[in-house]
């Protein structure tokens, strides 16, 4: 058997699907028979599964150094333990196309921890911090995926990393690579007051048996999750490519409602409810299931269709959930409700009841808003300590980049507030800090054309000072490419990265390709957003602004909402509305 072919829930009954897809054969699907790897991904995947790797780093690569790694280890299966190379320093990002991968990339690694459901003790935080400060130059960022990454790891350190973080129960396994990446849930699951259920168990054992497993080792493409009970919905279950979102079932008990095929990137496409009910104890069953479609039917002949929204989009939902039930299933799932109407804006920013601890007494939770993400291990050491000293024990990352002390008693709520923001870590954020994400950027991703990370600290700063009056929310999300790991097109103000021709007497408004003189810019999306009203944002022909215009710009867009806005009317309602010259 090649070791990576999944076998233990091939489908029950493939013909059939089989047969009405015969059309699509050419897409490369392993439930048509399609098993001859139709690109360097897949033959790289099935030379050898990408978990394979990790004894190759403990027992070689991590001895005898960077220069020893093989390239197909390097740029393909280390990605299956949460490690990419970092781009090297000083590479423009007009240069990002026309170098190769060799060129691009630095001998030290980004090295992603895997926080499934951002779920973060006292104990975990500190050895992460630790790592952070003694392997990784003090560099930490929560990703909006709640994860937290690591840059300047060398990789003869690996081993040692992944000893300490093991010891506490976290991981770097399948952080990246064409896998179930890591399952998204709300952190505050199981405290929040108006939660519709705890998710927190179902993520926690499925992850747990997930975790490493060559079952689903071998997806077409990166595969997202989210489970959640959150009445906010701040997971997102718009862009997973599966979610479970928390519902009162038909007979009145709590469950999830399945969405699937959700994702951004450069073919943006919002998940889609398949009208299914899924009770609590077959959540992992489900899950199996439609990841199981996925890895069978999902297309692997073009990398930039491999993901599970292309599969929902040419099946539609009655055949997806036909072959769902039919074919992974044990049975076929009840028809329920969809999710209560869904709010735009979703954090867990400021302080909040939650259910009392035992103990304690009255309990609140506690959420703060680092820099578009980016923290260090000292920062972290230092929260860990606040937390400690408040009683605390959990601090929990979100999928907006932002961490939450949970269960921290009355009496030392207004203390920690006050020592968090002396950290630089506001509990009471202005709008601009509150709302502004950025991906990693230029400083540290290979792929990136832009900047990102000290831009968006910079203008939520900037307009914080220009505009403070502002008093409704508004999401700013900066990208350094048009990968979307930011969610440019569902951000109010999104902002993919590119390099501009700066040759006219305005900047001029065209592309540029990297030529000496171009500069860093932005293309602009408006009025993108999650939730009941869900939409990408809209886009203007040759509508680009240049780097250094980014405040500038913004504060002209945002003044224009607010002298124009209707009563209570969103960022994104009046985008909507909008005449192009009022957002131009
Ligand atoms: Fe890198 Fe582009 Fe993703 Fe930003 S959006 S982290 S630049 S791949």
């Amino acid at each position: 058997m090649p070791p990576n072919t999944a076998t233990a829930t091939r489908p029950r009954r493939p013909a059939k699907a089989g047969r009405a897809a015969a059309a699509k054969r050419g897409e490369g699907q392993w439930a048509l028979g399609y098993r001859e790897p139709l690109n360097g991904s897949e033959q790289m995947k099935k030379d050898n599964d990408g978990l394979a790797v990790r004894d190759r780093i403990v027992d070689i690569y991590s001895k005898r150094g960077f220069a020893s790694i093989d390239p197909q280890d390097l740029r393909g299966r280390f990605r299956w333990y949460g490690l990419y190379t970092q781009r090297a320093p000083d590479i423009p990002g007009g240069r990002t196309a026309s170098l190769e991968p060799e060129e691009l990339e630095d001998s030290h690694f980004m090295l992603r921890v895997r926080v499934d459901g951002g779920h973060l003790g006292l104990r975990q935080l500190r050895t992460v911090a630790g790592i952070a400060k003694e392997f990784g130059r003090d560099v930490a960022d929560i990703t909006d995926r709640q994860n937290i990454q690591l840059h300047w790891i060398r990789i003869e350190d690996v081993p040692e990393i992944w000893r300490r973080l093991e010891e506490v129960g976290l991981s770097t396994t399948e952080a990246c690579g064409d896998v179930p990446r890591v399952m998204l849930g709300c952190p505050l699951g199981g405290v929040a007051e108006d939660e519709i259920l705890d998710a927190t168990p179902y993520l926690d054992s499925l992850a747990a048996e997930v975790l490493g497993n060559p079952e689903f080792s071998n997806l077409p493409r990166k595969y997202k999750t989210s489970i959640s009970g959150c009445a906010k919905h701040c997971t997102n279950h718009e862009i997973n490519d599966v979610s479970f979102v928390g519902v009162v079932g038909p007979d009145g008990e709590p469950g999830f409602d399945l969405w699937v095929g959700g994702g951004l990137s450069t073919n943006p496409m919002f998940a889609q409810r398949l009208g299914a009910f899924v009770a609590p104890d077959r959540v992992a069953e489900v899950w199996r299931g439609v990841t199981g479609v996925f890895r069978d039917y999902g297309y692997r002949r073009s990398r930039t269709r491999a993901r599970l929204k292309f599969l929902l989009a040419d099946w539609g939902t009655e055949r997806f959930r036909e072959v769902l039930e039919k074919d992974y299933l044990d049975s076929a799932l009840p028809d329920g409700p969809a999710p209560a109407a869904s709010p735009a804006y979703r954090d867990h920013i400021g302080v909040h009841r939650q259910h009392d601890v035992p103990g304690h007494g009255a309990c609140y939770s506690v959420g703060a808003a680092p820099r578009a993400g980016r923290t260090s291990g000292t920062q972290l050491s230092i929260v860990a300590d606040l937390a400690e000293q408040a009683g605390a024990g959990r601090v929990h990352t979100t999928a907006q980049q932002h961490i939450v002390v949970l269960d921290v008693p009355e009496k030392a709520v207004e203390s920690l507030v006050t020592a968090l923001e002396d950290e630089g870590l506001p509990t009471r954020p202005s709008q601009f800090r509150r709302g502004t994400i950025a991906c990693t950027g230029l400083e540290f991703c290979k792929l990136a054309i832009v900047e990102t990370k000290a831009r968006a600290d910079w203008l939520a700063e900037e307009l914080t000072h220009r505009i403070p009056e502002l008093d409704t929310p508004i999401t700013i999300n900066v990208n350094g490419c048009p990968n979307a790991c930011a969610r440019f097109q569902v951000a109010d103000i999104g902002f993919k990265g590119m390099m501009m021709r700066a040759t006219g007497p305005e900047g001029d408004t065209q592309g540029g390709d990297g030529a000496d003189g171009d500069v860093e810019g932005f293309q602009v999306h408006l009025g993108g957003q999650l939730g009941t009203d869900a939409a990408f944002g809209r886009k203007f022909r040759g509508l680009r602004v240049r780097a250094d215009e980014l405040a500038d710009y913004s504060e002209r867009v945002v003044r224009g909402y607010l002298a124009r806005r209707a009563d209570g009317e969103s960022f994104a309602a009046y985008a909507a509305r909008a005449e192009q010259d009022w957002l131009t």
